[in-house]
């Protein structure tokens, strides 16, 4: 079975995207487009990856994609008449492009390629390449020390990807599907023509199997793209038959060509069980903390709050458990850890669940850390501070107590009456348990919505 990984061949400027390219090669692979070869040779393709690596890194065009095709073509072959498509489609105009193609030859197995004849190292790089930043030379030793067939253009770079979407079949377990339209190359760079009721019918009739195709509550269809590649629309989910059928019912300019991808998105690959004392700037987080600052809404609409580790904030009884604590915000300060966290303007609703949090409550916040920020994908309410503790007011005059003197309790002067402490009263919140997370139309290409389920507990769903 012969593994056809590519990389890096698009450019902000110039457009174009990887995923054409693969399907470009895969057509010719199976003698689609080009009739076959002088010698009859046609290959069946069983199936094409679209893979997701570290959205953080900072050589990525957009969506940080990589292909693999899996064919039972040659391997000889299959390297000519990739390395043609990247030679003629790569935009490498861009000095930021630097294309690579990876070709393997594993052993099939009952369903296409054998995962587990993938090498162990292969799939752990495809691994890291997800959730951390890697080297191209570590790229190009793996490829010689397995005798991987290689070609690439620029810096190489592009041979990082293109061996991480090789090894991703054995590394990765949890896949959805995508099914890609493309343009009329004569309309590439114009504006799409899709009948936007079409998209939001065909979105109802095949939620939540098919899920992001467009943003409800926005009126914006996430599935049709803004930028002046080969896409016209790209229709997500966990069904097969349902992204493939939507693609089909959807009404708009002539397609050119469609695909279906295999693909890591929406599964979350890219989060790592971290703490808040050890995250580290570009790569992405599940982290369990408790705010420790009011959310501040700042110029531009973020909004942004400190995370704390959840047993260096003050915080009341301090047993954490149950609904019955309260916080004293103004003893909520700690010297330990913190972690700025941030909801983004373009994140739209999520930044009022974000305002909703108040000091003390404790989270699973998930996200990219960059610059020191974790930028929030998603957060689950573990627990709620449910009430506070505030300055008694008088019985009798209904004002508000002055401090009596360091630890003499309150007391108001006109009325003579006294209290020996702060009280405690209820807080009426607007957050319940459960995971809030952003709408479609903020979705990253790898996280998680929470209509697929699996969570650890109630979800809040964005539609
Ligand atoms: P698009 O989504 O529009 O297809 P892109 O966002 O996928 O574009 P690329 O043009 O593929 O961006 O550029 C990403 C580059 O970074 C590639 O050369 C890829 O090999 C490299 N790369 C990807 N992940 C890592 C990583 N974890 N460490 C180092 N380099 C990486």
């Amino acid at each position: 079975m012969t593994v056809v990984g590519l990389d890096d061949t698009d450019s902000r400027e110039y457009g174009m995207c990887t995923t054409y390219v693969a399907s470009r090669i895969a057509e010719e692979l199976c003698g689609e487009r080009t009739s076959s070869d002088s010698a009859g040779n046609t290959a069946s393709i069983s199936r094409t990856l679209l893979v997701r690596l570290n959205p953080a890194v900072e050589y990525k065009t957009r969506g940080n994609a990589a292909l693999a095709i899996h064919t039972d073509c040659d391997p000889d072959r299959a390297f000519e008449i990739a390395r043609g498509h990247l030679e003629s489609l790569a935009e490498v105009g861009d000095d930021r492009t630097n294309p690579g193609l990876v070709v393997a030859d594993h052993p099939a197995g009952g369903d296409g390629l054998a995962a587990e004849t993938i090498p162990e190292e292969i799939g752990r790089f495809a691994r890291r390449a997800i959730r951390d930043h890697l080297e191209i030379g570590e790229a190009t030793e793996l490829i010689e020390r397995h005798g991987y067939r290689s070609w690439s253009d620029g810096d190489g770079r592009g041979l990082v990807g293109a061996l991480a979407a090789v090894g991703s079949w054995r590394e990765l377990e949890e896949w959805t599907y995508e099914h890609i339209s493309y343009r009329e190359r004569e309309r590439w760079g114009t504006t799409r023509d899709v009948d936007l009721e079409s998209v939001f019918d065909a979105a109802d009739r095949g939620y939540p199997e098919a899920w992001d195709t467009v943003d409800r509550v926005e009126g914006e269809p996430v599935c049709v793209p803004h930028t002046p590649g080969p896409i016209l629309y790209g229709i997500r989910g966990d069904g097969l038959e349902t992204v493939r059928r939507l693609g089909r019912e959807i009404e708009s300019e002539p397609v050119a060509s469609s695909r279906l991808f295999v693909t890591n998105q929406g599964t979350d690959a890219h989060l790592r069980e971290g703490t808040i004392a050890d995250a580290r700037d570009g790569r992405a987080y599940r982290l369990e903390g408790q705010v420790a600052t009011e959310p501040e809404t700042r110029r531009g609409g973020h909004v942004f709050f400190s995370l704390a580790h959840p047993a260096t904030t003050g915080t009341g009884d301090g047993d954490g458990a149950g609904t019955d604590r309260a916080v004293d915000t103004d003893d909520a300060s700690s010297d330990g850890p913190r972690l700025e966290c941030a909801a983004f303007e373009p994140t739209k609703r999520f930044r009022d669940r974000v305002r909703a949090l108040r000091v003390g409550d404790r989270i699973t916040a998930c996200g990219e850390v960059s610059s020191g920020t974790l930028k929030l994908e998603k957060f689950a309410v573990r627990d709620l501070v449910r009430t506070e503790r505030v300055t008694p007011t008088c019985s009798g005059c209904d004002r508000t107590m002055e401090s009596a003197g360091r630890d003499q309790g309150y007391r108001c002067r006109d009325c003579e009456t006294t209290a020996p402490g702060k009280e405690t009263v209820p807080i009426e919140r607007e957050l319940e348990e459960g995971w809030y997370e952003v709408p479609p139309c903020a979705r990253r290409h790898i996280a998680k919505p929470l209509v697929r389920g699996g969570f650890d507990t109630k979800t809040h769903l964005e539609r």
